[in-house]
């Protein structure tokens, strides 16, 4: 049977509500629309074919796809609550063609699966055996070895099987904050600042995993949580995040993010992981001079974006103007990184081990908003026993955002001084 259907497949919509928050962990954001529960995942495999089956307390729709370099079979399904894996129960060992399964929310409403493959392989069936006596629903996808050729005829969301979900229709949440809002803020003296938070990583991708299983997306959006409590406790700020929930954010989408929401500041936050596991500490990034030289470079030459970013009319300039012109954009936005990073190491050092220089330099994406000073803390290593064990714990995440917030109100309050003088 090939990709375009007429395999045997049963589906039925889920039953919305009533099963919101059901997974009841405090790290964990709050589920709105949640439409099942995932409670198990079994990998089985037999000769050249692999069974993925997954039990749910609900029927799905579903799609599926294949993508390319490496191998992945990509399944798109409602929201669910997961009980497996990282949510509680056992992830099941590699097998058959199976390498991995990994999935998050793709965006409100949607889980997307990611299904990584050792080899080429087919979707010879997919389909929800509905649910019978003591056994719940269970959605199942058989995979069956083929060439590598015959893989790469069918592979992109084109050739998806299967019924796209509805739930996409629901608007994903955006950061409130607008354009407009910016100029209200900004134009007098002791107005609210915009810091713009990025928990990093999310959806699909987990980002770090710790020893215990804890993945980085979790210990991030919390961090966010607090360190949005604190600022906005002060009365001095408004805090938007690139995230609320756990789900799937492009890294330069981040970036688009903060500069619609008029932020003075961004702040991503991460934590590291690395194969030696005695390494530990915290460390603060700003973009590194050769990275920024790049991006001001290629911004220079897409005049459109130029404009866009750093607000200002290029067109009628030359092309050497517009150079120049965004390079000092991100000139000022680094040196004012640079500042802000030395501010929060000079707090967060009271509070937590530092790595050896404490302040680093890379090319992140998120760091390379022209505009906009940004800086990326990495809060400690989940491959390290101690780090990690301090980054679960909500009381040392408390300690890490209370400098934090000590920080920006020293570079804010440094700033407002300067002007008055
Ligand atoms: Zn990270």
């Amino acid at each position: 049977m090939d990709l375009k259907g007429n395999f045997p497949w049963v589906s039925r919509r889920g039953v919305v509500g009533g099963l919101a928050g059901a997974s009841g962990s405090l790290l964990m954001p709050r589920r709105a629309f949640a439409t099942g529960i995932a409670s198990a995942m079994r990998l089985s495999s037999t000769g050249s074919r692999t069974r993925f089956v997954l039990e749910l307390s609900e029927s799905v729709d579903f799609s599926i796809f294949r993508l390319a370099d490496p191998y992945r079979v990509v399944v798109d399904l409602p929201e669910l609550d997961w009980t497996v894996g990282n949510g509680g129960g056992p992830m099941p060992a590699p097998t058959g063609l199976i390498k991995a399964v990994r999935w998050g929310l793709f965006q409100a409403g949607d889980t997307r699966v990611v299904i990584d493959l050792g080899d080429a392989a087919e979707v010879k069936g997919a389909f929800v055996l509905p649910a019978t006596g003591g056994t719940p629903h269970r959605f199942v996808i058989d995979l069956e070895r083929t060439t590598k050729d015959k893989f790469m005829a069918q592979v992109g969301p084109q050739y998806r099987i299967g019924k796209q979900t509805p739930s996409a229709q629901v608007a994903q949440t955006k950061p409130e904050a607008k354009a407009e809002d910016r100029k209200s803020d900004k134009s007098p003296l002791n107005t609210k600042k915009v810091v713009m938070l990025d928990p990093g990583h999310g959806g699909v991708d987990p980002g770090a995993i710790g020893s215990s299983g804890i993945y980085e997306k979790i210990i991030t959006l919390a961090a966010a949580r607090q360190l949005k409590a604190r600022l906005e406790e002060t009365g001095r700020y408004k805090v938007v995040l690139t995230r609320e929930r756990d789900v799937s954010v492009g890294l330069t989408e981040r970036r688009e993010l903060a500069h619609d929401a008029g932020a003075d500041i961004f702040v991503s936050l991460h934590a590291d992981s690395i194969a030696n596991r005695t390494v530990r500490g915290l460390s603060v990034y700003t973009l590194s001079e050769k990275a920024s030289d790049a991006e001001a470079a290629a911004l220079a030459d897409q005049e459109n974006d130029a404009d866009r970013i750093i607000g200002v009319d290029l067109s009628r300039e030359t092309q050497e103007v517009r150079h120049i012109l965004v390079d000092l954009a991100q000139r000022e936005s680094m040196n004012l990184a640079t500042r802000v990073a030395t501010r929060l190491i000079g707090q967060l050092k009271r509070e937590t081990v530092l790595l050896r220089n404490g302040h680093r330099f890379a090319r992140f994406v998120v760091l390379k908003s022209p505009d906009i000073p940004s800086v990326l803390i990495e809060m400690g290593y989940l491959s390290n026993k101690e780090d990690e064990t301090a980054l679960k714990t909500e009381g040392y995440r408390s300690k890490l955002m209370a400098a934090v917030v000590r920080g920006l109100d020293e570079h804010f309050g440094a700033i407002q001084s300067a002007r008055r003088s």
